[in-house]
């Protein structure tokens, strides 16, 4: 899968990319990365791209030229239509099942927005999809930009290995995942809990579950609702779940 970037900042982009399981996996060929610095499509010897938005206000907007020049350059080296993604804290917010989605994705374009945004033409033109890291506001949108990369790229086939493996993340079945623990068995006077010492595969994933209910309890009560709604509970866990406090509404089982 392939993600190409199109920013002010490529330097933000590269550290990131290159490093840890993204650049390994670079490296292999199961993802690639491009970054394009907008500022190339300045047309101006100056490099500027930035002007005042019309009707006044604070700060300063990027213009709308760079931007679709600079589009229309990455989506040629595509050579095929694919999506275009914007981050902005009014965008839809990011979720892992939009980054399960868009691992299905060949090819995906991403724009960085800074300083006040963007002119809305360049958006109207170049954008198919929004998306929000959260509620608050950043200075720019690299760094909401890396954060849905990573969090896409570790999706696709081959990324990571058994040992990182994503399929008892949390929020995969809208659960927290259960704590876990590695050496040495007891760390200041605290010791790993027994069953997992035990061998007893039955048991441990019994106790492991019971852990993602009770964390979901907890810290995530609107996500045990979700999965009662998605049928993701069992029998089982609604009757641990009920002894431990929680039981679903009518119309998360019908
Ligand atoms: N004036 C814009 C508004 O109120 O919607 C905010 C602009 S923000 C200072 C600059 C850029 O940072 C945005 O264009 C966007 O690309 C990025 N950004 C800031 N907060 C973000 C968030 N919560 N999610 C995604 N992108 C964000």
């Amino acid at each position: 899968m392939n993600f190409h970037v199109m920013t002010l900042f490529p330097e933000m982009m590269e550290t990131v990319l290159s490093t840890s399981i993204l650049g390994r996996a670079e490296k292999r060929g199961c993802l690639g990365f491009t970054v394009t610095n907008i500022r190339d499509f300045a047309g101006n010897r100056h490099g500027k791209v930035d002007d005042y938005p019309y009707g006044g206000g604070a700060g300063i907007l990027i213009q709308p030229a760079p931007v679709v020049d600079c589009f229309r350059a990455v989506s040629e080296k595509v050579g095929h239509p694919c999506r275009c993604i914007y981050t902005s804290p009014q965008g839809k917010t990011f979720t892992q099942e939009d980054a399960w989605e868009l691992s299905r994705e060949e090819d995906l374009i991403f724009l960085c927005g800074h300083y006040e945004g963007i002119d809305e033409r360049a958006l109207d033109i170049c954008v198919t999809d929004t998306y929000s890291v959260g509620d608050y506001v950043l200075t720019g949108g690299e760094l909401p930009v890396l954060t849905m990369i990573d969090a896409i790229a570790r999706l696709v086939p081959e990324v990571l290995h058994n040992e990182d493996s994503n399929l008892f993340d949390s929020f995969t079945d809208h659960l927290l995942e259960y704590p876990q623990y590695t050496r040495p068995e007891v760390y200041e006077g605290r010791a790993v809990p027994e069953v997992l010492l035990s061998g007893h595969h039955a048991k441990i994933e019994e106790w492991r579950r019971k852990q993602s209910l009770e964390r979901t309890f907890a810290k995530r009560p609107d996500l045990l609702k979700e999965a009662a709604k998605a049928g993701e509970l069992t029998r089982r866990d609604l009757l641990y779940l009920s002894e431990i406090g929680w039981w679903p509404d009518e119309e998360e089982t019908s």
